[in-house]
């Protein structure tokens, strides 16, 4: 287990390659008690795979964003990224959310309305379209 938290601590170098479908269903739960706001968590992965969605104490709702207090988050090196929801069918990241995909983990998933199943898409910290397995 050392090697792992040590590869954790070289977050850049860690690829997330699958999502729980679990997880995909909880973020699209609290995507749609959010809407017409945007919800916003972290990512907690397992060997490269999403197995948890983290609240972020004091997140800010808003109809335009979701602002994570990432600095209200403990030091978690489990932590891989972020996921927030739009609440329009767009699933692009906005400027704002290239900023801080590009300071804050290595997977983003953005989930858009009508937050089924398949209305989600994950990016890198460039905002490169990023291919996650659902288990
Ligand atoms: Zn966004």
């Amino acid at each position: 287990m050392s090697r792992t938290r040590l590869a954790g601590a070289c977050m850049k170098k860690k690829t997330t390659s699958a999502i729980l479908g679990s997880v995909i269903d909880m973020i699209m739960a609290s995507a749609k008690d959010s809407h017409p706001n945007e919800f916003a968590c972290s990512l907690r992965a397992e060997d490269g795979i999403i197995t948890e969605v983290i609240l972020v104490p004091g997140t800010i709702s808003g109809n335009t964003s979701a602002i994570l207090r990432l600095y209200m988050l403990p030091i978690d090196f489990s932590i891989v990224g972020t996921a927030h929801s739009h609440p329009s069918p767009n699933g692009n990241p906005s400027p704002a959310d290239l900023g801080l995909f590009s300071r804050y983990g290595n997977v983003h998933l953005i989930a858009h309305y009508p937050y089924t199943r398949s209305s989600w898409k994950a990016y890198d910290r460039q905002g490169q379209f990023v291919e996650l397995t659902v288990l």
